[in-house]
């Protein structure tokens, strides 16, 4: 094996598939939801929980702007990479920081060479650039790696898509040529004691044997760097179907190992990032991951599953959690609500979570209303085992051929109110 990285289609039912991604740290099983871990942690809940059967959750995400911002990559570095900076040894993604900083809208000023902001955190003048976003996210050393996009608003006008996206198109090709060349000159991070522990009750794991671990030659060592991180490449442009094929065919020609649909769930509306979702995934390369950025809810995540996206990531099931949002089979659950008051049934009867096992509503709902940091602590679990269930059913689904069944049957109960 001389790759770190892989990814296998296993079965298929119309446009949805099911895989494996392999990474030096773990297989993981697709479609996958990815919890968010912005600043190196996934807000409200530690990683043994994480790990835990319940949750399962193979690969999180880290943001490259706030990790750059604080503590930093010198700090990161000295602690030997992010990884062991932050005690998990499972695989992580980074994003580039492109669109946190978009994000910054008035605060930041996009050129040629990148874009010019001021630090949220002090006000400090910053600049990211493709080269930048790769230096950063090479000392990181996340197992996927994403090239420094720029994302056009929700209702971007044909002009400024194209613009947007020709911007993107050649910071794809300054992002491959700056990673390619750090991932030439640097040695891959330890693993860590007990990396894949936890993993045992994956399938085979097709995890050895590792770049860069003990027992290889220097030889070797150099031979397996080039395949250390993954890159993948992000299809941009808004709402326009045309733009965005064209996006992904020369994104495709610069050469990825996954391609990534960014710039959805940005004040669009909802049938336009469908639109855009079934045009786009059914013609990534079928042979490698496709990740559509940033969402959504769980309906979203089993619809973009329908039209060909394998991976996830979105800050909605930890976000609302902390906002007293629970999100549940039967739609969402708001433990504001009075009528949950004296509510003895747990946050969702059909989900096997820990939390649903243990706690009421009722009792949630008084931990929230006087203001207890337990309340986002048990509904942030809540709501990852969710999302990480459905994923695990729809992938169940699709291997034994019953996902269209599943779809149907999931989003009828989903609307047909809470009890
Ligand atoms: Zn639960």
């Amino acid at each position: 094996m001389d790759r770190a990285f892989d990814f296998e289609v296993c079965a298929g039912e119309g446009e949805a598939r099911a895989g494996v991604l392999t990474t030096r740290r773990g297989a993981i099983e697709t479609p996958v939801f990815m919890p968010v871990g912005t600043a190196g942690t996934v807000k409200g809940i530690r990683f043994e929980e994480l790990e835990s059967s319940d949750l399962d959750a193979r690969i999180i995400l880290g943001n490259t702007y706030h990790l750059w911002l604080r503590p930093g990559i010198e700090a990161i570095k000295a602690c030997g990479g992010l990884h062991k900076f932050i005690g998990w040894n499972r695989a992580m993604l980074t994003d580039s920081g492109g669109f946190q900083v978009w994000s910054l809208g008035a605060l930041r000023k996009i050129t040629e060479e990148g874009t010019e902001f001021r630090s949220h955190i002090d006000g400090s003048l910053c600049f990211l650039s493709p080269e930048v976003s790769m230096e950063v996210q090479v000392a990181l050393g996340a197992e996927i790696a994403m090239a420094f996009d720029e994302c056009a608003p929700g209702e971007a006008t044909q002009e400024e898509a194209r613009r947007s996206m020709e911007l993107t198109l050649r910071w794809a090709k300054r992002s491959k040529e700056a990673f390619e060349k750090l991932q030439g000159s640097v040695l891959p991070p330890p693993l860590g004691e007990g990396w894949g522990e936890g993993l045992a009750s994956s399938k085979p794991s097709p995890l050895s044997p590792l770049p860069g671990g003990e027992g290889q030659s220097a030889e070797s060592q150099t031979n397996n760097l080039r395949y250390q991180q993954a890159l993948f490449g992000i299809v941009q442009g808004a709402g326009h179907l045309d733009l965005r094929r064209e996006s992904l065919e020369r994104t495709v020609e610069i050469g990825f190992d996954g391609y990534a649909i960014g710039g959805l769930s940005v004040g669009e509306e909802k049938h336009v990032m469908m639109e855009v979702i079934e045009e786009i995934a059914p013609r990534m390369p079928p042979d490698k991951p496709r990740y559509l950025m940033g969402v959504g809810t769980p309906e979203d995540l089993i619809e973009a599953v329908a039209r060909g996206v394998d991976m996830f990531d979105c800050v909605l099931p930890t976000r609302n959690g902390r906002n007293g949002q629970a999100f549940t089979a039967r739609g969402k659950l708001n433990i504001k609500n009075a009528r949950y008051a004296l509510d003895q049934k747990p946050l969702d009867e059909s989900c096997s979570c820990s939390v649903c096992a243990r706690h009421t509503r009722a009792f949630i709902r008084h931990l929230y209303q006087s203001g207890e940091m337990l309340a986002s602590i048990l509904l942030t679990h809540h709501n990852l085992a969710f999302f990480l269930d459905t994923m695990k059913r729809v992938r169940q689904a699709i291997r034994s051929g019953q996902f269209a069944k599943f779809r149907r049957e999931f989003t009828e109960q989903l609307h047909c109110g809470l009890g």
